[in-house]
């Protein structure tokens, strides 16, 4: 197992991988916050349409249902022989009354006062009702036709006593056909029959809708037991200012959705408490998170193979660079790239040795060919001459292999000295050298050659009689072949030994 260290290279993959991570942070982020955006008014946009449906479809058919009987004791009440005598069992409108209270199930039992002062409660009632137009049912200001709601009032009872028990009224003032008032009439309403009709309501998040008055008592609830008994907190009622709206209370921790009915003393509420509120944004979060998880999961798992494998590239280069000398501490880049450059100058210098000449310090004859095969390639004009130190075996046997080598030497450095641009000159082999002259014309390779050659015999040793010369064959580039052209060297080389050497012959394929 590669143990990854924690060097520049450790460092700058760290922060790759970071800097790779922060776009799907952001994302993650975005679509949370966008997520719970959309929850949170998802959640508030089904309690308003709850609370708007309750009003508007559900306890409107209540209401409508309510007003037409009060629009057809009204419409009784408008015929020309029309008497309100409310003791009367056979008149119009307590029998219609009576109807009313045996058909619907939304009455409970109807108050009748005329304008001769008389009252009668039907079904017949044991309270003692003395002063009818002080009970809040009783409807003072209304006009024709208008309906009048109470709050939730204390019924009285057989002593004309507060009973405690509460009740929700509708009431109207009744105007015969020359729009004077003879009367009144009032229902108190069946409001947990009323209430039934909420658990047809479908409603969202296991919350329901409830109605109170407009001093917070439950006037229609699901739960019989708060119905007409409890109230909801003081302090929301200032908040049910508008036709319908929201507020979150933080006393009770309550999201508070309100919907104001047709008949204004109704208040349509529904509530959702913070903790389940906050369960439900956050339930559709839950996907999110576990997706976020399992990236998250699978991008360390990824992160780290990538750094395992980086780790292993680069202990491979070391290795590759290193041989089998494994230094667990130099895996970092800057010393891998230290090893490569020197490995370069080492590979450069291997690269140079191999095509010179230890002894002479000329290139060697591996090089000669290289730079033929370039030249021939570049179609350039080539002269190449091939020397040959003269009666070399004799001065080897004579002075010493050393005088022999200290004598290669001397042709090596005295070659380097006059060469110039568009010469090159090479080892050929044991004391055999060529020259190659590029782009220079007959004339011009011969002088240079004479002139070297003057300066090597001209030259004077320590050794006693000991004399250097080298004879020269030269020859122009008719083909392509440097073994050819060496050989018509050569041919020319031979000539001069022939003729006593220390000279210069040239070999032309068509002598002038
Ligand atoms: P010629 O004038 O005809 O060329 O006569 P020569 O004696 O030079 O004959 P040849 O060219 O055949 O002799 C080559 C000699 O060069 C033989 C060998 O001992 C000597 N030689 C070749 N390479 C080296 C070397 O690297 N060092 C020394 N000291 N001598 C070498
Ligand atoms: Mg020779
Ligand atoms: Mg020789």
């Amino acid at each position: 197992m590669l143990l990854y260290k924690k060097n520049a290279l450790g460092k700058l993959l760290n922060l790759v991988l970071f800097i790779m991570f922060i776009p799907f942070l952001m994302l993650c982020g975005w679509f949370y916050y966008e997520s719970k955006i959309k929850m949170t008014s998802v959640v508030h946009e089904s309690l308003r349409y709850t609370a708007h449906n309750t009003t508007h479809q559900s306890i409107k058919t209540y209401l409508r249902s309510i007003d037409e009987s009060f629009q057809r004791i009204q419409s009784l009440a408008l015929r020309k022989d029309s008497q309100f005598n409310i003791n009367d069992r056979g008149g119009p409108i307590v029998n219609v009354v009576h109807e009313f209270l045996n058909a619907h199930d939304l009455f409970l039992n109807a108050m009748l006062y005329n304008s001769d002062g008389e009252f009668r409660v039907i079904p017949e009632h044991l309270s003692k009702i003395k002063t009818p137009t002080d009970r809040p049912w009783f409807p003072h200001n209304t006009r024709e036709g208008e309906i009048f709601h109470t709050l939730a009032y204390n019924v009285l009872d057989a002593e004309g006593n507060e009973s405690g028990e509460k009740r929700v009224a509708a009431a109207m003032n009744l105007f015969d056909i020359n729009r004077n008032k003879i009367g009144s009439v009032a229902f108190d309403l069946d409001m947990a029959s009323i209430s039934l009709g909420l658990k047809n309501i479908q409603s969202p998040y296991n919350s329901s809708p409830f109605v109170v008055d407009r001093n917070g008592t439950y006037i229609l609830h699901e739960n019989p037991r708060k119905l007409l008994r409890e109230s909801v907190p003081t302090h929301w009622m200032p908040k049910f200012h508008d036709v319908s709206g929201f507020f979150y209370d933080d006393v009770t921790e309550m999201h508070v959705h309100y919907s104001i009915n047709p008949n204004p003393e109704w208040i349509t509420i529904i509530t959702l408490h913070n903790d389940e509120f906050k369960r439900i944004v956050n339930s559709s979060l839950n996907a999110l998170i576990f997706i976020a998880i399992s990236c998250l999961i699978y991008y360390i798992g990824l992160a780290l193979i990538c750094k395992l494998y980086v780790a292993n590239v680069m202990m491979r280069i070391s290795y590759g660079l290193d041989g089998a000398d494994v230094n667990t501490q130099a895996h970092d880049i800057s010393s891998i790239f230290t090893k490569i450059q020197n490995k370069t100058a080492e590979f450069n210098d291997i690269e140079t040795q191999s095509r010179t000449d230890p002894l002479t310090g000329l290139y060697n004859r591996r090089k000669l060919e290289e730079d033929f095969t370039h030249y021939i390639k570049k179609n350039q004009r080539i002269h190449l001459a091939i020397i040959d130190i003269d009666n070399f075996k004799s001065v080897n046997d004579t002075y010493g292999h050393p005088v022999g080598d200290k004598i290669l030497t001397y042709i090596g450095s005295s070659a380097t000295e006059w060469i110039r641009e568009g010469i090159s000159a090479y080892r050929y082999g044991g004391e055999e050298f060529v020259i190659l002259f590029l782009d220079m014309d007959e004339t011009q390779a011969l002088e240079y050659l004479n002139q070297w050659r003057q300066k090597v015999s001209e030259r004077e040793w320590r050794e006693a009689d000991l004399v250097l010369t080298f004879s020269c064959g030269l020859t122009c580039r008719i083909d392509e072949d440097l073994h050819a052209l060496v050989e018509k060297a050569d041919i020319a080389l031979y000539e001069a030994k022939q003729a006593g050497k220390n000279r210069v012959i040239v070999h032309r394929e068509f002598p002038h």
